[in-house]
Formats: C-alpha cells, structure tokens, sequence
C-alpha cells in the first residue's frame, strides 16, 4: 500500500469531475473550426448561434422550461449572484426599500456571502433553521415570511453533507403565499450538486431561478445556466452587451455551452441508472465507516441524502491531515468540509450550522463518488483510512 504504485483514486466529484469524452468531442469543433461570435451576422457567427440554439433546447429539456427560460453563465457563482442580486435589484427599482431575503446557513458559499454583502448594504436577512441534519422544517418557512420578503433562496441539495432540501414543498408553500400577495416571492434553489442524480423539473419543484453547474456533471468548467421562470422580477447585475435576453451582458462561451447542453443530455439518460449504481457504494463505504469506532457519520440516511454523498468524521482527526495523508500516502483524493484561508483551515460553516463545537467542525471528510467509481477503489480506500486511523491513533 504505497503511492508509488497506486494510480490516483479520485473521491472528490463534488468538487469538480472530468470532462466526458462524448462532451469534448462535441465541442472541440468549437474551440479552433466554427469559432464564430454567435452575434455576429456571417455565416460562421450563424453557425455558432445555430449550436448554442441546440445547447440551450437540450438545457430546457432538462429542466422542462422554455427556450427563452435559459441563460448561459460563466458557472454557479454567477448564477448565484445574478439570482440574489437581481431579484433585490427588481424590487429596489420598484420601490421596495428594504427587500428581505430568506436563506439557510449551509448554502454555499456564493449565496451566503452574496447574501451578506447585501445585508451590509441594508437588505434584510433572515435564516431559515436546519435540523442537525442539516434538513430544514418548510413549515417554519410562513413564520419568516413578511411583506418584506423578496427572495428565498434555498439549496436543493448540500456540497459538504448532501442533506437533499424538500425543494417542492418550500415551492409550494411560496405559491401559496404568493396568491395573497402584491408582490411575488422569488423562490430560487441552487441545484449545483442535486442534477446529476435528482428530478430538476423547474414545475415540480416549483421554483422561478435554479442554478447549473456544467464542471459538476462531467462538462466544461467555467459555463453554468440560470432558469428564469417568465415573469420573474429580476434585473442585470453586470453592464454591457445585450445577450442572454439582456440579462447577462457578455460574449457566449459557445464550446462551453455547446459543452454543457450535451453534459446535460448524457445525464438526463443516465440518471436513473446512475443514481442506482452510485448510493449502492454509498451505502456500503457508510456501513464500512460506521464500523470504524472513532468514526461517526453527519447527515442524513438513504433518500434524504445524495446518492455519492459520504460525509463522516474520526473524533480527535483534523480533516485535512486525513485529506493529507490519504493524497501522499495513497494517492486517494478526499476533501475536508473545512475551507482553508491563509493556510489555516476553519472549521465547517455547515457543521457549526449543524451545532457542533469548532474543534468538531474541522474533523469534518467528505467523499463523494461518481458511477466510474469500483468497489475495488472502494476497498482500498477503506483499508487506508483503517490503517491510518490505527497509526494516528496509536500516536
Ligand atoms: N453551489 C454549489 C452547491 C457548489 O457546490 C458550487 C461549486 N463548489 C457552486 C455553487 C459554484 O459553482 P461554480 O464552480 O460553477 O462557480
């Protein structure tokens, strides 16, 4: 058990996944043959419109919405920001003073710290709680609720402990307070981490903006969407051009979209199967791990939590010597649930979210695995981890 001789084995899909082969394929013509600017009037500008045309159609089947409902993006982080940030800016434009927006404390961190910028600016910021599974209660949702609220904006699945949110419920509760109201709620749902393996029908979940990620399901990196739901109060937070129905100003990425609409396509096909294939590992590494005595898993059980999601902590471990370890002593890529800033790592905002101490949340592995995963790769990890707990432990 050496790295030497060990080829890489990669258990951090939730942070970023290769390019599928198909994909690059797809766009490869885009790169250097039919480089055209999709606003351009010649042919090859035509060429290029025509393809981010078929890009955007396998982007709404996949989400169920209209053509026009699509808008290309550099990635989740702008989806994200254009999200929070224009439907705050529609609403000051009509006149609201104070906007509220009703959020969780485990969203990433593209939605939080948008979310506090704008309470630096005087927006209004309300919380709704998680459970220690990180599962929020939709019926607590009415008592944020005030004729203030503009926006809820709420993950549809976790990028540290993959707690699945009941995204169709908080829906329908906002439809319905909406029919009483002047004003409509926005209801908005990062589904970065939930596409790959969860039903994103915008009318099922009933939501007005949700957020795509092309480099987490195994397309490009630097390309993401936004559903806008017709109708929906949200202006441009960036000035320019008038792409994307004047909502985001800026040349396309053509072979990244190009990128992204057959990424989508090739999961769409495969969700199903792959859901299947994925939380069966899942489910064997947490019985594995629970099985280790230092160990305890966070979150939540089977459906309430995503199908290559494992997220666990070994009491008296830090996360990122184990993330350490693991990478130059077996060549097995983990993650800490910790961010890392000035080299010091602090513990988890979703743990202490969770309640758990400081000390507590920055013990926090996550491991997330993809259907090119084998049990094999499995087995290893799981001897390394048992050897290197022992080895610690006996320390
Ligand atoms: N939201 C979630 C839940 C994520 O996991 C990520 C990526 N870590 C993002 C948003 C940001 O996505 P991108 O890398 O495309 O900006």
């Amino acid at each position: 058990m050496n790295k030497k001789n060990q080829k890489l084995i990669y258990l951090d899909h939730a942070a970023t996944t290769y390019l599928d082969q198909t994909v690059q394929k797809r766009l490869k013509p885009f790169e250097r043959k039919d480089y055209g600017n999709p606003n351009s009037m010649h042919s090859a500008g035509r060429r290029a419109l025509a393809a981010v045309d078929c890009a955007r159609k396998q982007v709404a089947n996949f989400l169920s919405c209209a053509f026009q409902e699509v808008v290309f993006t550099s990635g989740a982080t702008e989806s994200n920001n254009l999200a929070i940030r224009g439907v705050i800016k529609a609403y000051q434009e009509r006149g609201v003073r104070r906007p509220e927006i009703i959020t969780t404390k485990i969203e990433h961190r593209s939605v939080l710290k948008t979310c506090l910028d704008l309470e630096k600016e005087g927006i209004g910021l309300k919380y709704l709680p998680v459970n220690s599974d990180g599962m929020v209660d939709p019926r607590l949702l009415l008592k944020l609720i005030s004729d203030s609220t503009a926006l809820v904006t709420i993950m549809y699945a976790n990028n540290e402990i993959g707690v699945i949110e009941p995204i169709r419920e908080l829906g329908k509760i906002i439809k319905k307070a909406n029919g009483l109201r002047k004003r409509p709620i926005v209801f908005h749902t990062d589904a970065v981490q939930a596409a790959q393996y969860l039903d994103c029908d915008i009318d099922y979940l009933q939501v007005d903006l949700l957020s795509l990620s092309g480099h987490k399901l195994h397309g490009p990196k630097g390309i993401g969407a936004l559903f806008v739901r017709r109708g929906t109060p949200i202006k441009p937070v960036q000035t320019g051009g008038d792409q994307e129905h004047g909502l985001r100003a800026g040349t396309l990425n053509v072979a990244g979209i190009i990128g992204l609409g057959k990424a989508l396509e090739l999961v769409f096909e495969s969700r199903l199967e792959n859901s299947k294939k994925v939380s069966r590992l899942r489910d064997w590494v947490i019985k594995e791990i629970s099985n280790i005595p230092e160990a305890k898993i966070i979150g939540p059980i089977q459906d309430k939590r995503l199908p290559n999601n494992i997220y666990f902590r070994i009491k008296g471990i830090l996360g990122e010597d184990l993330v350490f370890i693991m990478d130059n002593k077996f060549n097995i890529a983990i993650a800490t649930g910790s961010s890392c800033s000035a080299g010091a790592a602090e513990p988890s905002t979703v743990l202490l979210a969770l309640g758990l101490d400081g000390r507590k949340a920055k013990e926090g592995i996550r491991v997330t695995l993809d259907q090119s995963n084998t049990l094999a790769e499995l087995r290893f990890f799981i001897k390394a981890l048992k050897k290197t707990v022992k080895e610690i432990s006996l320390d």
